[in-house]
């Protein structure tokens, strides 16, 4: 990130040079091609219900049930992937919101007419059914989504209160909904002003970049501003979030779960030893926590740190300056160790194929991801900018791109693609591989420093903070679980004495971060961000071993991204050379981090 924030003139999407373009005609030549495909599958849809009640007579049945299934499924993905990105491209366009309105509801319509298969194929005896995958190859490639059924099937109920628990479901998010509504819509941010005397209106969006400021007296209005906002609500948002805990511990009691936190991570098929792991390392490993602040404190020259001071570049001006091309040869020599077919890959993706929608434009979605369906190339949003934190962006995205590629080509449909627990792998992969050929190769010390910044705020921000949110999700529930009331006064200390713990003496707490957990949508998806402290622990140990031993790792690795969901994702993983079930994954990571402390210290 550089603080020469040049504003540039803004295109219209007509004005984007097309070479800077996605190319979503490979996918569909035109609209009329869409409109066409799209018509062929709604006709088709009725026809799924046609194994209705048939599926147990046969092998067979079972078999065209599934493949049927999975066509129709497979063509609305490509619809839908096609719409979406074209209606992100420009977001006002009338005609694409339509198409991707339209897809929506048939995307739903489809899996509705489907839904009986699930319920029918857990009515087979599992005999039976394993038998039948013996002898037909069509159901092999659908023995782990079969297997992943029979897993879950103690917890399911009997089909009426089944009916009950879906009806149920609204209800059950009220408390999101109330979230979301008051955060996103009736919120009325407040404005301050700094110590020059100029005024900042605060809004949703603008609370980080205005963290980043150089001038501390911003930093400060602006986190007062925002803190002070939820804590006028803090009784509104324990009674959100309240609910919603409470919607999980009237699911896991009605299912037969010991805890909410077991429930949501046996539907990943991941151990809760995983998650407590987790949080045990993250505890050994505080003072190289602390270690780092005291390094920021010393290198911004503060007599203290706050919250509002963790987020400020180290190193204000750096001139990294690349044209996309430019960026595009360097990530390519970054990925290098990955090997031959890797580069040529990803080289043909961004220079011939075009993968990659690059420039900003007019009424373009916000920030960057990689999409894509089965049936289309993986294609990414970019909205780039000439920073050396845009060109992160772009390896982390080409990393979910380079595993989508080699997921599809090596996997039949129904393994052919990834699960969210596996997801941050590849991308964060991809940074430490750009870190270390920066670090390899850069010899101006400002960017190197800040390149190290870039990494330590990676485990600072991502490994750590993720960690202390699940240990908060983790002890809020514990409590609620033994009967406590989730009230304001509980939910404020469960988070400063967190924040305590987790920063020691190096931080200054200011009460107001008391109400900080209430500004963390990811609460209301129960038991999730910890995925962000384990992905980022085994990308960074990944990405060790494939720099430190060379070919094995690498083989390893490329068999990962070949992998899809063939194999759960724990064992995915340990093929891989991290086993997520041990501490060592982690502390391999903090253990890199660690290491980028000493080298800034050495370079200041
Ligand atoms: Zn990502």
């Amino acid at each position: 990130m550089s603080t020469t924030t040049v504003t540039p003139v803004e295109l219209t999407r007509d004005q984007v040079p097309e070479h800077l373009t996605w190319n979503l005609s490979s996918i569909y030549a035109n609209n009329q091609e869409w409109e066409r495909e799209f018509a062929e599958v709604a006709a088709s849809i009725p026809s799924l219900a046609r194994f209705d009640g048939k599926i147990k007579t046969s092998a067979e049945t079972l078999a065209e049930a599934l493949l049927a299934r999975d066509q129709v499924l497979g063509l609305v993905d490509k619809l839908y992937v096609y719409a979406s990105m074209r209606s992100d491209q420009d977001t006002a366009n009338d005609l694409y919101k339509g198409m991707f309105a339209r897809i929506r509801s048939l995307a739903i319509k489809a899996s509705e007419t489907s839904s009986y298969i699930h319920p029918q194929l857990l009515k087979i005896a599992k005999s039976k059914l394993k038998s039948w995958i013996a002898a037909n190859d069509t159901l092999k490639l659908y023995k782990v989504e079969i297997d992943d059924l029979f897993r879950q099937k103690k917890h399911y109920l009997p089909a009426a209160q089944e009916s009950l628990l879906a009806q149920a479901e609204e209800l059950f998010d009220a408390g999101g909904t109330a979230y979301s509504s008051l955060t996103e819509s009736d919120f009325e941010y407040p404005s301050f002003t700094d110590d020059q005397g100029n005024t900042h209106q605060l809004t949703g969006s603008n609370f980080t970049v205005l963290l980043d400021h150089p001038n501390r007296s911003v930093r400060r209005g602006a986190f007062e501003g925002v803190m002070g906002l939820y804590g006028k609500f803090n009784n509104t948002f324990s009674a959100t979030y309240a609910a919603n805990v409470k919607a999980n511990i009237f699911k896991k009691n009605a299912r037969g779960y010991a805890s909410c936190r077991e429930m949501a991570m046996f539907d990943i098929n991941v151990p809760v030893s995983v998650y407590d792991s987790l949080i045990e390392t993250v505890h050994s490993n505080l003072p190289k926590l602390h270690r780092y602040i005291a390094l920021r404190r010393k290198t911004l020259g503060l007599p203290d740190l706050h919250f509002y001071d963790l987020y400020c570049p180290l190193v204000p001006d750096v001139d990294f300056k690349m044209s996309f091309n430019d960026a595009c040869e360097l990530i390519l020599k970054a990925v290098a160790p990955l090997g031959p077919e890797y580069v040529a890959t990803l080289r043909k993706g961004l220079f011939e194929l075009r993968w990659a929608d690059v420039l900003p434009n007019k009424n373009k979605a916000d920030g960057a991801y990689s999409g894509g369906s089965y049936l289309t190339d993986p294609f990414m949003l970019l909205n780039w900018h000439e920073t050396l934190d845009a060109i992160y962006t772009l390896i982390h995205e080409a990393g979910h791109s380079m595993h989508s590629w080699f997921t599809r080509r090596n996997q039949p449909k129904p393994t052919g693609q990834y699960t969210l627990f596996v997801a941050e792998v590849a991308s964060i992969c991809n940074e430490g591989l750009l870190t270390a050929h920066l670090l390899k190769t850069v010899t101006d010390v400002n960017v190197r420093k800040y390149v190290l910044t870039q990494a330590m705020e990676g485990f600072r921000g991502t490994l750590y903070r993720q960690a202390l949110f699940a240990e908060f999700e983790m002890l809020a529930y514990a409590a609620a679980e033994r009967g406590e009331p989730l009230t304001p006064a509980l939910l404020n200390e469960i988070h400063l004495g967190l924040n305590q713990k987790y920063y020691g003496a190096e931080v200054v707490i200011d009460d107001q971060l008391k109400y900080e957990w209430s500004r963390i949508p990811h609460f209301y998806r129960s038991f999730y961000v910890y995925q962000y402290s384990t992905g980022i622990s085994a990308a960074s140990a990944l990405s060790r071993q494939i720099l430190e031993e060379g070919q094995p790792a690498v083989d390893r690795y490329l068999g990962f991204l070949k992998s899809g969901s063939s194999k759960d994702s724990l064992q995915l993983l340990r093929d891989a050379g991290v086993d997520l079930s041990t501490s060592a994954p982690i502390q391999q990571a903090l253990d890199l981090f660690e290491s980028y402390i000493e080298e800034y210290e050495k370079l200041s």
